[in-house]
């Protein structure tokens, strides 16, 4: 079975085609600038030359048709036909209350995505111009979404609402949702294989630090709270988003700077965070070697970026009234040597030792890099979250298929 991962941005899509007899990706790639008169299609299939090249792509549906026409072209193709393709998954941001797991799409559940566009005004659309897209180049095929927020729906309600007005979660259902959750979940299960515990009997933290950041504290493989809220600017410090801060600082900026909403909107979630203090870059890989050349502002956004991660290390080992397992994932948390070490230095007293060494070690494989007798055990698990879509979706048409041949 053969299963094609879109992630649909409003000016991007990024694919990757898997082969479920063994997981195996078979070409991968991404379309950008869609809308604009020089789109870039690159196109990664696994044993034949990159093919890049530059055109006009004005909309999604002619995106999805370039995709596919190279998917099965002779020169860079990967599959004979496009009926190869048995279904599609796709990356939704936002599922609301109403998406608790992935499900097939049907008229129902567009509309469903389409309400909760008030709540991802950047992404939800976009997901559906994908949806609508393959809709339109492959009619029939399946297609399954997987939701960012899913994995969160266990929360309970203390970890969830707002100490604001009732009324604002009853009518514009303004909550904490929190993202990244098809990451947090699969670290989480990753993490217990490698432990060969079962995941139900953990206390674990699992910290997504890439561009975006967010961290979850997950109770027996449940999610009980996330540091992303209503939108993925609750939190975390990163790249260019502030994470945490008082929220008066909104109207007072507002008021003695003369801000408008989109304004005071950009400076929280593009222009603030590591890249604001560090006056340098969002790149934390850049921020590091600021610090190695003795740059007083890149040491200081790492310090702030790391001292706040730890807080919420430490606010979620008291949530859950213990911890015994941290997991770092994603760009930073996978590959910064240094940002483990500060934060796990810093957790000594919940009696976590790191292994300097195995923390130094480079590796593509889930590990532990804790010392042996650690309290808590700390791993480095890669994030695949364009693998479990593609699970799900397989999971979902094949028992679709499965029913509709029982009938
Ligand atoms: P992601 O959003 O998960 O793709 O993560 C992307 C971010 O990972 C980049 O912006 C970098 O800041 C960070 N990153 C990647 N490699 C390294 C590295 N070796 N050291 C520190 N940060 C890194």
């Amino acid at each position: 079975m053969k299963i094609l991962v879109i992630n649909a941005g409003s000016s991007s899509l990024k694919y990757q085609l898997y082969d479920m007899k063994d997981e195996s990706v078979l070409a991968s790639g991404r379309v950008e600038r869609i809308g604009m008169d020089s789109s870039i299609v690159t196109h990664e299939p696994a044993d034949k030359p990159e093919v890049r090249d530059v055109q006009e792509i004005l909309d999604h549906v002619t995106a999805v048709k370039r995709v596919i026409d190279l998917l099965v072209s002779p020169q860079h193709g990967v599959i004979g036909a496009m009926t190869d393709i048995d279904a599609v998954g796709h990356r939704v941001v936002h599922g609301g209350e109403t998406f608790k797991e992935s499900v097939l799409v049907n008229a129902e559940v567009k509309l469903e995505i389409r309400n909760l566009f008030d709540l991802a005004p950047l992404h939800n659309p976009a997901h559906m111009m994908g949806i609508n897209a393959v809709e339109a180049n492959l009619p029939g095929v399946p297609q399954a979404v997987v939701f960012d927020t899913a994995f969160h729906q266990t929360m309970p309600d203390v970890a969830y609402l707002y100490p604001i007005p009732k009324v604002l979660y009853r009518r514009h259902k303004i909550r904490r949702y929190g993202f990244h959750g098809t990451s947090h979940n699969y670290v989480s299960e990753q993490a217990a294989k490698v432990l060969e515990q079962p995941l139900e009997s953990l206390k674990m933290i699992t910290c997504h630090i890439g561009n975006g950041a967010s961290c979850t504290a997950i109770l027996g493989g449940k999610s009980v709270d996330t540091s992303m809220g209503l939108t993925p600017l609750e939190g975390l410090m990163m790249g260019t988003r502030s994470g945490d801060l008082d929220p008066a600082i909104v109207p007072f900026t507002m008021n003695k700077e003369d801000l408008t909403l989109s304004e005071v909107n950009s400076m929280l979630n593009k222009h603030s965070g590591l890249l604001a203090i560090s006056g340098v870059s969002s790149d934390m890989r850049e921020i590091v070697e600021g610090m190695e050349d003795g740059d007083k502002n890149s040491k200081l956004a790492f310090d702030m970026y790391t001292y706040r991660l730890r807080k919420y290390i430490g606010s979620y080992a008291a949530a859950m009234n213990g911890v015994d397992t941290l997991v770092f994932t994603a760009g930073v948390g996978e590959n910064s040597v240094a940002l483990r070490k500060a934060v796990c230095d810093g957790l000594t007293f919940l009696g976590l030792r790191l292994d300097d060494e195995l923390n130094a070690q480079r590796s593509k494989q889930a590990r532990v890099i804790s010392a042996p007798g650690s309290a808590v055990r700390v791993l480095v698990v890669p994030t695949n979250e364009e693998l479990i879509i593609a699970r799900d979706t397989y999971r979902l048409s094949a028992a679709a298929a499965e029913t509709a041949a029982g009938e």
